[in-house]
C-alpha cells in the first residue's frame, strides 16, 4: 500500500496561498498495489494523473472513493474520453455519492459512456478488492453538502489499515474503538492548532486539530500506527525537521508523505 498523496483536498501548495508552511504534497489518496495485476485507488483526486506515475504503468481496476468533496472524486474527469478512457472501471462508493454523480456532469456522463461502472459499497459490509484485500466502509461524521462520508477498512493477508481523511470529530461515534481494530490508521491531520486555517474559522471547516487527536489516541499508539494525513498547508506539521513534527514523533505518531509505504502482507 502506498500514499499516493497526503495534503488536503486543495494540496500543497494551494492556489492563491501566499504562503505553505508544510512541505509540498499532492491531495490525499491511497493505492493498494499488489504484486501484479492493476492497482485498486482510495479517493480519486484531483493530482491522480501525477499520483499515477508512483504506481505506473500498473493499470488501475478499481476505485473506492471516500465523500463528494472536491479532493476526494474531481479525479475521475481523467478516466473519460479525453484520456485514460476505461471501459467499467468499477467506482465503489455509497448509494448517496453514486446518487451524486449520477445526477450531475460531467460525472453523468462518465457512467452514462460506460467509462465508470457505478458499484453500490453498503457500509459495514465487506467487498473483495482482489489481490486479497477485503474492503468494508464506515460512515462518519463530516460535512455533507453533497454526499455522506465514509472511512475505509481495508484487511490485507496479514495486516488491516483504517483510511480516514476527513473528519468533523472524534466525539459522538466509536472512532477511539475502530481505529484501535487495524494495524495500521492513516487519519484526518489537516491542521495542527485551532490557531488555522489562516482568515478562516474551523467552524467554517471542522477538523479534529492534530494536538487533539494526539490527546484523544494516546493510549492507542503501542497497539496502531497512526499516521497524520490530508495536510492543510497551513500546517506545520507537515514541515520535515518542524518542531510540531518532531513532537508528533515524540508522542508515538507519524505526519504521512506522499509516496510512503506499508506492508499489508502477502501481495498488497
Ligand atoms: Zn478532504
Ligand atoms: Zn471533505
Amino acid at each position: 500500500m502506498v500514499i499516493l498523496g497526503s495534503g488536503q483536498d486543495g494540496a500543497v501548495p494551494q492556489l492563491g496561498a501566499e504562503r505553505s508552511v508544510a512541505d509540498p504534497r499532492t491531495a490525499s489518496s491511497l493505492a493498494v498495489v499488489p504484486d501484479a495485476g492493476p492497482v485498486v485507488l482510495f479517493d480519486a483526486s484531483p493530482d491522480v494523473r501525477i499520483q499515477w506515475l508512483t504506481v505506473a504503468p500498473r493499470p488501475i481496476g478499481a476505485v473506492f472513493l471516500t465523500h463528494g468533496h472536491m479532493g476526494h472524486y474531481a479525479g475521475l474527469v481523467q478516466f473519460g474520453k479525453e484520456a485514460a478512457a476505461t471501459r467499467e472501471l468499477p467506482v465503489h462508493a455509497t448509494r448517496r455519492m453514486l446518487t451524486y454523480l449520477d445526477r450531475n456532469e460531467p460525472w453523468r456522463s462518465l457512467l452514462f459512456e460506460r467509462f465508470l461502472a457505478d458499484v453500490p459499497l453498503d457500509p459495514g459490509v465487506p467487498v473483495s478488492a482482489g489481490g486479497g484485500l477485503t474492503v468494508s466502509a464506515t460512515v462518519v461524521p463530516h460535512r455533507s453538502e453533497f454526499t455522506d462520508t465514509v472511512g475505509f477498512s481495508i484487511t490485507g493477508p496479514e495486516r488491516s489499515l483504517l483510511y480516514l481523511p476527513d473528519v468533523d470529530r472524534w466525539d459522538g461515534w466509536d472512532a477511539a474503538a475502530t481505529i484501535a481494530r487495524h494495524d495500521i490508521a492513516i487519519i484526518d491531520g489537516t491542521f495542527w492548532s485551532d490557531a488555522e486555517p489562516p482568515g478562516r474559522s474551523l467552524a467554517d471547516v471542522p477538523h479534529p486539530t492534530i494536538l487533539d487527536s494526539m490527546r484523544h489516541f494516546a493510549d492507542l499508539v503501542d497497539d496502531v500506527t497512526i499516521v497524520f494525513t490530508h495536510i492543510n498547508h497551513s500546517n506545520p506539521a507537515g514541515a520535515a525537521g518542524s518542531a510540531e513534527a518532531t513532537e508528533v514523533r515524540r508522542r508515538g505518531f507519524r505526519v504521512a508523505e506522499d509516496g510512503m509505504r506499508f506492508d499489508l502482507g502477502g501481495r498488497a
